[in-house]
């Protein structure tokens, strides 16, 4: 339950409204993992609740760690459908990279969960599962302080429960994670980009792999409907605090959009948006017919970005070893 669906409740029970931060600590910042611990609650309350409720803790199914130490969790859900998170360490602290949907309906053709269509919504709860366990198992020398909404799904298709999560995840009274450090990355529509602008201060990450209409409508049919000068026309409106950009993310497809022409297609729209582009060479998956373009021709597009004063990184793939990095994530092997 979020802070509405909590608020409600206790209202309907004719509790204290200061009810709900309580629960809402011991839901996720302290998990109790059983009503009796909840020990600022009266006991008729505590009672109520567990006569209501159970509290309950995800396991995954299975679990993959990468030579570089990335650890991508399968969780089977309720009702059988399955889902994956990945962790990844960094130098200092871990990040999560989420899940939103079971499968994903944008059908992009470069990744591997579109192959496994959609099959629906994830509820905020089953979002914020995800940072519970991740931040149990994480070492304490690598602190969970950075979610990432880049696993299977679109966040943006998935809103009502991607705001209702956002807002546990950023209440000091549960997870109460900073701003900079929860990030959205969508790959439209330009609607709901704005709509995220005005409800919540998450970080904006916008998936682009093509600056022409006809590649990235080939490439990303959300295109088709949203073409570039409506994506475009969103980035510039997108309310940034000081200081802040957006992050362009392009994964690099060899011999389809990793040529000069196709990086001064993108210097052209990126012109006058506040942005900072990660370039992601492409992780080979199953099924999914591209390939990675050779280090040369990615050094040689970063260059001319930066020639073009851009801020540009290479992104590192992560788990690439177990299937966990960018693109290929399917949850397609339920087998211990
Ligand atoms: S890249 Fe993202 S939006 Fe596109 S199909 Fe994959 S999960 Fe969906």
């Amino acid at each position: 339950m979020g802070p509405a669906e909590l608020a409600a409740l206790m209202h309907d029970w004719r509790e204290k409204p200061f009810r709900v931060k309580q629960l809402q600590r011991w839901l996720w910042r302290e998990p109790a993992g059983d009503f009796d611990r909840l020990t600022d609650l009266p006991q008729a309350l505590r009672r109520k609740l567990a006569e209501h409720f159970h509290l309950k803790c995800w396991m995954p199914v299975k679990e993959q760690t990468s030579s570089d130490g990335t650890r991508k969790f399968l969780f089977q859900l309720d009702d059988g459908n399955a889902i994956e998170t990945v962790l990844i360490p960094e130098r200092d602290h871990s990040t999560l990279c989420l899940s939103t949907q079971v499968g994903c309906r944008m059908g992009c053709a470069f990744c591997r969960t579109a192959r496994i269509g959609f099959k629906r919504n994830l509820t905020a709860g089953e979002m914020l599962h995800q940072i519970l366990h991740a931040r149990r198992v994480s070492p304490a020398e690598l602190p969970l302080t950075n979610l990432v909404f880049m696993g299977m799904g679109e966040p943006l298709d998935n809103y009502d429960h991607l705001r209702a999560a956002l807002g546990v995840i950023f209440d000091t009274a549960a997870f109460g994670f900073g701003h900079r450090r929860v990030t959205v990355s969508t790959v439209g529509p330009p609607d709901m980009i704005r709509r995220l602008g005005q409800d919540t201060k998450a970080a904006l990450a916008v998936s682009m792999t093509a600056a022409e209409d006809e590649l990235r409508s080939r490439l990303m049919p959300v295109n088709r409907r949203h073409p570039l000068a409506d994506l475009k026309a969103a980035l510039q409106d997108y309310p940034l605090v000081r200081g802040r950009r957006i992050t362009i993310e392009y994964v690099l497809l060899a011999g389809v959009n990793d040529s000069p022409a196709h990086v001064k297609a993108l210097i052209k729209f990126l012109h006058g948006l506040k942005v900072k582009i990660n370039l992601i060479p492409f992780n080979p998956a199953p099924d999914v017919p591209f390939h990675r373009p050779e280090p040369a021709v990615v050094e040689l597009f970063q260059e001319k970005l930066h020639a073009a004063r851009f801020t540009v990184m290479i992104r590192r793939s992560m788990g690439a070893d177990v299937s966990a990095a960018c693109g290929q994530l399917a949850a397609d092997r339920l087998e211990p």
